[in-house]
């Protein structure tokens, strides 16, 4: 029995069927989980949106003249795009290409993000069904360790495996109201761009829409409580990041904490800390998630939640209660689509009896979608600096690389950490266009236990930015005692 049908739930029991067990999944809201309907393909599908605005504004430097051809109609007139925003705010710092030639057709954006999140949960049913999964559309909780209610019945299980998510934290004096108050999953309702919008929250969510919104054509305030955006993320990315942030425009409020969201007549005013209010038709909080573990029965069946309500698990999903697991952002274990999903497979090879390999937490590769994107993978500078991990490591910035000059950008960079002495890469992190697909290279190397050497010795090809993995690869091929 699998409680959610997120990829915590749906990846465990595609492995579940695989291996022959009866399975049942009881999901409340639609299968993807807020993953597919909400969060994570809804944003992303968003940015690519954005991702394709940002090429555009940069097109005219890569020589394209976007606009009527010289002597014909009239400059930005006439665009079927009904009630669209036009990129202003962008333009301003962006150069010609985005003054009122490019818009964004709003209702069009928010409607295709819809139904593609609809289209990928239906793949979801689709595949569970033909897998032989049962699915009960319904509020499941348990009775027992071994016993769910759901769909009215009671039904007894082998195993049960919790994975019911996470929602957005409210807070207190910033109530959503879905209109100009909002949380991440209501922006898709709104009827037009926010023409100002406030981004309560500089996390990786938060820093995720700032961007996307940013280019979209909104013109963006994005509040931080810390000294820079993305506290948590490696301190050179989150730089290089802020530092586009500012230079297309957005204001950056550093170490100001919100202490309420309130509606104008025709707008929003959020007040920070200290009495300071900033003003905006939008605002849109991002202030983190609580599990969604209430009401279920886990305490009663033996399940120990921690202080903030997230299940606790072992390295193989097991919770304290015997026969029951837990997968996903309920147990509050990096909260990944992709955790998730290796959480709940890990518990059903487990439960089922297979060789299963405990979590690998320091292994996870997981990427901010912010333009450009951060990839991470391995150890973090942080414990490299600190002495915590004995490493060396290597920052190249991409300036250099002539395919990120072919392509016209320049912020960026590849770093590297490898074990001193033998050479076995730890980690690295790309900040870079498409940084999500370029981590692949340093995530096998970090899997595999792979040597700078070996990852020196390796093709990449030339032009390419992966190129840069190679060459910081060979630059920690250096006798120890020149490592810096
Ligand atoms: C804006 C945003 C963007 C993100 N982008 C990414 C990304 O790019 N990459 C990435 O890896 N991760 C991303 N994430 C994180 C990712 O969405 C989560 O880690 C993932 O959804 C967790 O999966 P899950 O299965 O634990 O829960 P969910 O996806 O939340 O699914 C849980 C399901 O359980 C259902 N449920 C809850 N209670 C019950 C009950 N009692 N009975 C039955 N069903 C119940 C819910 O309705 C839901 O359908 C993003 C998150 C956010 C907020």
């Amino acid at each position: 029995m699998i409680l959610g049908g997120g990829p915590g739930g749906y990846e465990a029991a595609l492995v579940a069927a695989q291996l022959g067990a009866q399975v049942t999944v009881v999901d409340s809201d639609g299968l993807g989980g807020a993953c597919v309907l909400t969060d994570c393909v809804p944003s992303k599908t968003l940015i690519a949106t954005s991702t394709t605005m940002s090429v555009v504004h940069g097109a005219e430097d890569l020589g394209i003249r976007i606009g009527p051809p010289p002597g014909g109609g009239s400059p930005g007139g006439g665009s079927p795009g009904g009630g669209a925003v036009s990129g202003r705010a962008y333009a301003a710092s962006a150069g010609r290409a985005g003054r009122g030639l490019a818009r964004v057709d709003a209702p069009r954006l928010y409607a295709r993000v819809k139904a593609l999140a609809k289209a990928q949960s239906a793949d979801v049913e689709l595949r569970l069904s033909a897998e032989g999964v049962e699915i009960i559309n319904d509020r499941g909780a348990l009775a027992g360790p071994g016993t769910v209610i759901a769909g009215g019945q009671r039904i007894q299980a082998g195993a049960v495996l919790i994975a019911t998510g996470a929602m957005p934290r409210v807070l207190p004096g910033a109530e959503p109201d879905g209109e100009r108050i909002l949380n991440w999953r209501q922006i898709y309702d709104l009827p037009d761009l926010p023409t100002e919008l406030i981004v309560v929250g500089s996390g990786v969510t938060g820093a995720e829409f700032a961007s996307a919104y940013q280019a979209l054509g909104s013109q963006v305030t994005l509040v931080s409580s810390r000294e820079r955006v993305m506290p948590h993320e490696d301190a050179d990315a989150a730089v290089v990041v802020e530092d586009v942030f500012r230079r297309r425009g957005m204001t950056v409020l550093g170490r100001s904490r919100a202490a309420a969201v309130k509606r104008t007549r025709d707008g929003v005013v959020v007040t920070l800390e200290g009495g300071r209010t900033v003003r905006g038709s939008h605002c849109l909080l991002t202030v983190g998630m609580e599990p969604a573990t209430r009401g279920l029965g886990l305490e009663e069946a033996g399940v120990t939640l921690d202080s903030q309500g997230f299940v606790e698990v072992d390295r193989v999903s097991r919770t304290t209660a015997r026969g029951v697991y837990a997968a996903g952002d309920c147990t509050g274990v990096m909260m990944l689509a992709s955790v998730a999903g290796m959480q709940g497979r890990i518990a059903m090879w487990h439960t089922l009896g297979e060789a299963v390999q405990p979590i690998r937490l320091d292994h996870v590769a997981a990427t901010i979608f912010t333009d450009p994107e951060i990839a991470t993978v391995g150890v973090t500078a942080d414990a490299v600096e600190s002495g915590a991990e004995d490493a060396v490591a290597v920052k190249l910035p991409l300036v250099t690389n002539a395919r990120a000059k072919m392509q016209g950008f320049r912020d960026g960079f590849v770093k590297l950490f490898a074990r001193r002495g033998t050479g076995i890469v730890l980690g690295g992190v790309v900040v870079a266009p498409r940084a999500s697909e370029l981590i692949l290279g340093v995530s096998l190397a970090v899997e595999q236990s792979l040597t700078v050497d070996q990852m020196a010795h390796t093709f990449a090809v030339y032009p390419s930015l992966s190129g840069s993995l190679t060459e910081a690869a060979r630059r920690l091929m250096r006798p120890a005692g020149d490592r810096r």
